[in-house]
């Protein structure tokens, strides 16, 4: 099996058995490649006695997330770099970098169609983005929101910033005119979790205002911990998405700046679905065993995408529950999971400290 080969298949169809051999196949052939091209990758997985062959998904060896905001860790000779991707972190916190080179880019591209695709259709809708246009304008501070509102681009038309620039309130002589126009068809809404409840969603209810986009679709991505902070889960989210702006199809994502392309989409019964090319595997914190469905513990991302580094098999600091297995209500084959946040940072410290010794 190879990548071209995963990526002709419908990206939900394969049942759970069937896709683990697949990926499996393809991810030790990764790590055979990135241990003969990234020596201190082939240096960790020695020091640990990791053996070349793994005979199942759970005993693949794998990197903490984390090491790659203090490594440069990459498979590729430097003149092949075609991108350097770092994750939106804040003064002074170190950032993860990711070398790409124009096949790795390739794939991730490709990968997001095929998921968007199955939650979006063929047709490009237009497109209301959640965010104000200076996000992709301002080179110099061209973050991760900027990249994912392009990338998200390709799926819609007549793109529409829907905040304004100055005061970042909801712009309604760009809106009022849009919903004129398209209101009455499927409109696709993007943007980032915290800016579309902040921004949007609160920005109406304060104003006591509301829109109506009944065949709106609105997919955000961008992590909870903002959100947390206001106690505002999912499922509150939803609801006063839903009353503010008459949307009821709404789709978070899970994904992260060293796997991009890998994104985990929430399906119409509100669970996260691992696509063809990519796995979730939870682990408990203390002893990194593989935890049961329905147990909290660690998520760790498998993906057949990253060829450039060695990112295919990362453990996160995010902890999440395994929900089911070709069981969703929704009709997609494979795993579906939940997250509930991030590990206390104390405790992310220690499962790091191993691999950061061995990597130096
Ligand atoms: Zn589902």
């Amino acid at each position: 099996m190879t990548l071209d080969e995963l990526f002709d298949q419908p990206v939900y169809s394969q049942p759970q058995k069937m896709k683990e051999a697949q990926l499996l196949s393809v991810l030790n052939d990764m790590d055979v490649r990135h241990r003969a091209n990234c020596e201190p990758y082939a240096a960790m997985m020695a020091a640990q006695g990791k053996p070349k062959e793994a005979g199942a998904l759970a005993d693949l060896p794998f990197l903490p997330v984390r090491l790659f905001k203090s490594h440069l860790l990459e498979s590729i000779k430097p003149e092949d770099r075609f991108k350097m991707l770092t994750s939106s972190g804040t003064t002074g916190q170190q950032v993860s970098r990711i070398s790409l080179d124009r096949v790795t880019s390739g794939f991730q591209t490709k990968a997001v169609v095929k998921i968007m695709q199955d939650f979006l259709g063929k047709a490009r809708m237009p497109m209301l983005v959640l965010d104000h246009p200076s996000v992709v304008k301002d080179r110099a501070n061209f973050s991760a929101r900027g990249a994912g509102i392009l990338g998200m681009s390709n799926f819609g038309r007549k793109m529409t910033y829907a905040l304004d620039d100055e005061t970042m309130l909801p712009n309604w002589s760009v809106i009022d005119p849009f919903l004129e126009e398209f209101g009455e068809e499927p409109i696709f809404l993007f943007g980032f979790t915290f800016m579309v409840w902040k921004y949007f969603v609160r920005a109406l209810e304060e104003a006591g205002r509301s829109v109506s986009i009944p065949k709106g679709i609105l997919v955000h991505s961008g992590g909870w911990k903002k959100l947390q902070d206001e106690a505002v889960d999912n499922s509150t989210f939803k609801e006063r998405t839903y009353a503010a702006t008459k949307i009821s199809k709404i789709h978070n994502f899970y994904g992260m700046v060293e796997q991009v392309g890998s994104i985990f989409v929430e399906c119409e019964a509100g669970r996260l679905h691992a696509p063809s090319f990519a796995d979730v595997i939870i682990r408990r914190p203390h002893d990194w065993s593989v935890a049961d469905f329905g147990e909290e513990g660690l998520i760790q991302v498998l993906s057949c995408l990253p060829q450039s580094y060695p990112g295919h098999s990362l453990l996160t600091e995010d902890i999440g529950t395994l929900l089911g297995e070709d069981d969703c209500p929704c009709g997609r084959h494979g795993r579906t999971f939940a997250v509930h946040g991030r590990l206390p940072k104390a405790e992310v410290r220690g499962c790091s400290d191993t691999f950061d010794g061995q990597a130096a």
